[in-house]
């Protein structure tokens, strides 16, 4: 087998197995790289861990036509605890059990695709215990990491702050700045990711083992390009200098490298009502309100948001998740949908966030820096309003309204309840007096992104930079 392998590699397609963790913000840009792969030409298997990408969700980023040229995917044949969210210890311990299920699949398709045996695994940066499987069946494993180079070289750099006693976070000194990350400009203690913030935090561990896990790796790919975070990624490559860091973003399918809205499909199947109310307002006048896949406010906060952008009198959009609410208290206040009728529109459940981000209507975004989110609002040209929430969220926020200036704070991570008068005010100055400097830096960063992805540039050259390296090793 492993000679069948060795020629099958050389000679023949390459096949790349694409393993995401089993939440949006991870599996999408691990969708979006797979497809990428695939229309490359390299053999791509795509696993869908949980069934949790369902066919809607396929839909609703790649449209109707989304089947024309189907990739494989394959589900791992295992569900997930009942109820779970996926950050909560029963679904991370459940996902860390899934070697045996994972090996089992890589026998199949070795039996499966004896031209095109796989020759690599692609797998999330929290999915450390795929190394053991690489390892099984002799192949090699990258990480995709779907957060940006700043957060990868903090990832590589914990086991530093452990020894320096800078972890666990001493409480009485969160303010305090950090300096010596490489490529990570100074840091409050209080933006440090959320995992580590509490070593009695069901994450503290996971979260330390998958950065150790990290420089396993044969090399990183990142979810970034080059020319939106160069210092960071030259003090990446400077400071751990035996595997690759191959920035391979924005992860996002073409069409949305091109300036105009026409991605927006028009077709009435598919047309969300959130869509079908922006195309009722003027142009760039709408702030798209919304806070991801993961994050659930409180109801109270809720409440303060809705009585904020009323108060704002600016034109908005605000998607929410609703939180678990047992005595079915009313999720926003009285009479404010009738209040705010022909200016503002509430959707509960799932937007389709890349069209939205490419209508014409929205002139701006209050998100909680998500990075995934962050890429398409650059990708998009729409300016930013940060409101961190958890994750790496802080340090994307410091990122985007510090160094790049695409943004305006509206909040910091550590900010318990947000006012509706704080939001208000802050509101009404971003679409009237922040939106402009912020839109015009957003608008460099887009050409640059588009620059990235063109035929012939920095992410088509890493990404068969990536193949050459998978066939014949690191040069
Ligand atoms: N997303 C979406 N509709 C929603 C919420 C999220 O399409 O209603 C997508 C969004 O476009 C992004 C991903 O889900 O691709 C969220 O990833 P991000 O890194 O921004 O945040 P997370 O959900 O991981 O906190």
């Amino acid at each position: 087998r492993e000679q069948r392998q060795v020629d099958g590699m050389r000679k023949g397609r390459l096949h790349v197995v694409v393993l995401p963790y089993p939440a949006k913000g991870h599996s999408i840009p691990l969708l979006h790289f797979a497809k990428q792969l695939h229309s490359m030409g390299v053999f791509v298997t795509f696993v869908n861990t949980f069934n949790h990408l369902s066919k809607e969700h396929f839909r609703s980023i790649y449209g109707a036509n989304e089947d024309d040229n189907p990739m494989q995917v394959v589900p791992l044949g295992v569900t997930p605890p009942e109820g779970e969210g996926h950050t909560s210890l029963p679904y991370v311990n459940h996902v860390n059990t899934l070697v045996p299920e994972t090996k089992i699949l890589m026998t199949t398709l070795f039996a499966r695709h004896e031209d095109a045996p796989p020759s690599c695994i692609v797998s999330d940066m929290f999915l450390g215990w795929t190394q053991e499987v690489a390892n099984t069946f002799n192949i090699p494993k990258y990480v995709l990491f779907a957060s940006p180079a700043s957060g990868l070289a903090f990832m590589l750099h914990t086991s530093e702050l452990v020894k320096q006693g800078k972890l666990p976070i001493d409480r009485s000194k969160e303010e305090d700045l950090v300096y010596d990350i490489p490529g990570v400009p100074p840091t409050r203690l209080a933006d440090f990711p959320s995992p580590i913030q509490d070593p009695e935090d069901d994450s503290y561990l996971f979260y330390l083992r998958n950065c150790e896990q990290l420089l396993e790796a044969a090399g990183v790919l990142i979810n970034t390009y080059y020319e939106l975070e160069p210092t960071y990624i030259e003090a990446l490559r400077k400071a751990y200098n035996l595997i690759s860091f191959l920035p391979v973003g924005p992860l996002l399918p073409k069409a949305y490298f091109e300036p105009s809205s026409d991605v927006v499909p028009v077709d009435s199947d598919i047309r969300d009502p959130c869509l079908k109310w922006l195309d009722t307002q003027p142009d760039s006048s709408v702030l798209y309100v919304s806070f991801g896949s993961v994050a659930v406010l409180s109801i109270e906060q809720i409440q303060e948001i809705a009585q904020g952008l009323e108060a704002s009198g600016q034109r908005f959009l605000l998607v929410l998740r609703p939180p678990s609410n047992p005595e079915n208290v009313p999720l926003l206040p009285e009479g404010f949908e009738e209040r705010t009728r022909g200016r503002g529109f509430v959707q509960v459940g799932w937007a389709p966030q890349l069209w939205v981000l490419s209508h014409r209507a929205v002139g701006g975004f209050l998100t909680h820096c998500g990075w995934n989110s962050t890429l398409e609002s650059i990708c998009r040209g729409v300016p930013m309003l940060a409101w961190p929430i958890q994750a790496e969220q802080a340090m994307n926020a410091r990122f985007l309204v510090d160094v790049v200036k695409a943004g305006v704070e509206l909040c910091r991570v550590t900010d318990k309840l947000v006012t509706k008068e704080r939001i208000s005010e802050t509101v009404k100055f971003f679409m009237t007096e922040g939106v402009s400097t912020a839109r015009k830096n957003v608008r460099k960063l887009q050409k640059l992104a588009l620059n990235a992805v063109a035929l012939g540039a920095s992410v088509q050259k890493n990404l068969e930079d990536f193949t050459l390296e998978v066939r014949f090793g690191k040069q």
